[in-house]
Parts: C-alpha cells; sequence; structure tokens
C-alpha cells in the first residue's frame, strides 16, 4: 500500500495565512505531512509526500502523479490524502472553528478512510474537545460551532465535494481541514506543540485504522 501525504498550495499560493500572518497554509500543511509521513514510515508503512516542492503544484500534476502510482500498483494500493486548513473568511479573524474530512459524492472506500479518520480525530483532539466549549463562552467560536465538524446527511460523518484532488484520482483520496487558519483560538491550538501532535496523531492512526486487516 501506497501511502500519499499532499500537502496544500505552495510558498508562491496567495492569501492562505492567518490575519496576524502566523499561521501560511501551506507551510502548515507541509510541517503536518512531513511528521504524518515521518510517523507512518517509522511504523513500517511505505509513505510519501506527494508535492516535495515548496512551490504549488498544479491539481492537475498532483492527479497525475497520484494515478501514476495507481497505474503502477493498482488503485486498491493506493490512498492519498491531502491535508489543509479551513477559512471562514478573506483576511480577518472569524468565529468558525473545528476539523473536518471531505470526500466526493457518493460512497467508496474514500468514506472508510474518512470515517477511520473522524474516529481517530475524536481521540487524538480530546484536549481540544475539552476546551472549545470553555473557549466558545468567552466568544472565540460562534454558538453553533463544534470541535468535529460532521455531515451526517448521507450515513457517514464526512462532507462532500467536488474538490478537483478527490474527483480526478483513481484512488481512495480524502482531503482533511484541519482547523481554522482564521480563528484565533484555534490557530493558537495548530501552532503549539501539543496542537500538532494532535493534528498529526489523527492523520496517522486514522489511516493506520483504514489500513488494518478486516477494517476495509
Ligand atoms: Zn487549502
Amino acid at each position: 500500500m501506497k501511502i500519499l501525504i499532499d500537502n496544500g498550495h505552495g510558498n508562491n499560493t496567495p492569501g492562505k495565512c492567518s490575519p496576524d500572518q502566523s499561521l501560511r497554509e501551506y507551510a502548515y500543511a507541509r510541517e503536518i505531512a512531513g511528521r504524518v509521513v515521518d510517523a507512518l514510515k517509522a511504523k513500517g508503512y511505505d509513505a510519501e509526500k506527494l508535492v516535495p516542492e515548496l512551490t504549488d503544484v498544479s491539481l492537475a500534476e498532483r492527479a497525475r502523479r497520484v494515478n501514476e502510482w495507481c497505474g503502477k500498483l493498482g488503485a486498491n494500493n493506493v490512498i492519498v490524502v491531502s491535508i489543509h486548513c479551513n477559512a471562514a473568511g478573506n483576511g480577518s479573524w472569524m468565529a468558525a472553528g473545528g476539523w473536518c474530512a471531505y470526500t466526493s459524492p457518493g460512497q467508496t472506500k474514500a468514506d472508510l478512510l474518512a470515517t477511520a479518520l473522524y474516529d481517530a480525530a475524536e481521540v487524538a483532539l480530546t484536549d481540544y474537545k475539552e476546551i472549545f466549549p470553555v473557549l466558545k463562552t468567552k466568544g472565540a467560536y460562534g454558538a453553533n460551532q463544534k470541535p468535529i465538524r460532521t455531515d451526517y446527511s448521507d450515513g457517514d460523518p464526512d462532507f462532500e465535494a467536488r474538490f478537483y484532488i478527490l474527483m480526478k484520482t483513481k484512488c481512495p483520496a480524502v482531503l482533511t481541514e484541519s482547523l481554522f487558519q482564521d480563528n484565533k483560538a484555534d490557530v493558537a491550538f495548530l501552532l503549539s506543540d501539543e496542537g500538532k501532535g494532535a493534528i498529526t496523531q489523527l492523520h496517522v492512526e486514522g489511516i493506520i485504522n483504514y489500513l488494518k486487516p478486516g477494517a476495509k
């Protein structure tokens, strides 16, 4: 099984950062992707970054790289997880927060991978889930915000979207939005050692649980 970790965007992508510039999405996604790849490799898995470059690589080229591996190994022997941070606004601090994942519409193996990531997020984000309602009472999050964002309209927790990396790749593909880069409390958590560890752990554990024999 080839595990491809996609890190969203590049150092030439405009915008895509926290209002105070402390978190840049491309850099954060690359740091987490590197940690996830290293952790999976240390456990004996065949993992690699889809985009080792620092510059942005087009979605078409990202999908081409994934599908090249699918051609070599078979689409059932490849997975891709694309790591991003969410945003609710356009340059100022916002009140949305939380973690979520996306798959393409319809039921595929990607939905099983996404559910495994949600299960892992429930564990890895325990501290975040505990502090979230406390911070909400202090105005950090809007009243309807939740630490784990779900959409059960089709029976599973992930959201569905026709994102390019989900639609144009032949293997199971999930895109994760690890908290909001324009929420002050989320950015503080994301940039903390604990936060980086939790976001890394949820991806690592979710992928491993999906790959366990009998899990799919
Ligand atoms: Zn992004």
